[in-house]
């Protein structure tokens, strides 16, 4: 029987194992780095959907290759790996941070994790609730958070982007505008046909909440005085309730955590814009403990589905894939503090 980590290195060459099923190896696209490599950048995981994962964005096609290249030989034949106390972990099972090993069957059944381990994925879109393409999404969902909680510490240490150097790095000095200039530079991020929703929580629901919802251009003649919340997303003109189904066109991933401080959450902003390319437009500071990254939204539900599971796994908060949700609007006062933009896009 084959031996899942020797087929690995007869393709990444020698891997420095972290674990029984992954460890760090030399990145197969290295030569087109065009950063400086870490020891740490590249990593191999034999378990789940077998991957090989790069924190650079240049060599993704080799990276890709390489991948294509290690799920087909791994997919030749079933092998085991007698796990030490003598669990067997087989070929799609996963080893989880905290020992368990979760079955390839639990995974493609779609089963809760068990005890501490990673937060669930959530439910399948329509579209992907089928035969085979399912099970292939449940599997490569559960990869992706198995090897997310293996790379995030190598994540914050990589893109770590505190608080004062998102300030100094912002391509538009703009923390320093004054409440009205910062709301309407907020503004500018939307087309201006967009009809926008700003109030508090509860200022949606009823017809006498209409005025809530606004084209752009209303707002910027009324400024930051409806409230101190506003949401990702356009809504239908005529709209009075902030829900997804009313949600229309234009829409940002507003990427927020309640467990990240400000100077720990600049790495997932950074990693996402810089090696995910999820454009981002601006970071606004909540006038509280956190920081909130206002990105483009994933282009379809399989991405999405894809990034929230990654992003729960370094402690963001899935509501924000609720698109309907309140975040903080930049240009109000929140207990005698300005809401105010501290990264704009140039
Ligand atoms: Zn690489």
């Amino acid at each position: 029987m084959i031996d899942p980590r020797q087929v690995a290195a007869g393709i990444v060459g020698a891997v420095d194992w972290q674990t029984d099923v992954s460890g760090f190896c030399r990145c197969p696209g290295e030569s087109l780095h065009t950063q400086p490599t870490g020891k740490k950048d590249c990593r191999v995981s034999v378990d789940g959907a077998p991957t090989i994962y790069c924190f650079h964005a240049s060599c993704g096609p080799a990276v890709a290759n390489a991948n294509l290249r290690l799920r087909r030989l791994l997919a030749q034949g079933q092998w085991e790996i007698i796990l030490p106390g003598g669990k067997v972990l087989r070929s799609g099972d996963i080893l989880l941070g905290d020992g368990t090993v979760k079955t390839r069957r639990e995974i493609e059944m779609g089963a809760a994790h068990n005890g501490s381990a990673l937060p669930h994925p959530g439910p399948l879109p329509p579209a992907l609730r089928a035969g085979e393409g399912e099970r292939n999404e449940r599997l490569v969902l559960a990869t992706l958070q198995a090897v997310a909680d293996r790379f995030k510490p190598e994540l914050f240490e990589k893109f770590c982007w505190p608080f004062t150097q998102i300030m100094e790095d912002s391509p538009l000095l703009v923390a320093d505008r004054d409440a009205d200039e910062q709301f309407r530079t907020w503004l500018r991020l939307w087309p201006a046909h967009c009809h926008v929703w700003i109030g508090d929580v509860y200022s949606s629901g009823k017809p006498e909440h209409r005025t809530h919802f606004r084209p752009v251009a209303e707002w910027y003649q009324i400024g930051p005085v409806m409230g101190n919340f506003t949401c990702g997303s356009s809504f239908k003109p005529g709209s009075f309730q902030r829900s997804n189904a009313n949600c229309n066109g234009t829409r940002f991933l507003v990427v927020e955590s309640d467990t990240l401080t400000k100077d720990e959450i600049g790495a997932v902003f950074a990693y996402l814009n810089h090696r995910l390319h999820f454009n981002l437009h601006a970071i606004i500071d909540t006038a509280g403990k956190s920081l909130h990254g206002w990105f483009d939204a994933p282009r379809d539900r399989q991405i999405e589905l894809r990034l929230k599971a990654m992003l729960t796994v370094f402690g963001c908060d899935p509501k924000l894939f609720t698109y309907s949700q309140p975040v903080r609007v930049p240009g109000a006062y929140r207990d005698g503090k300005l809401q105010r933009i501290v990264w704009l896009r140039g």
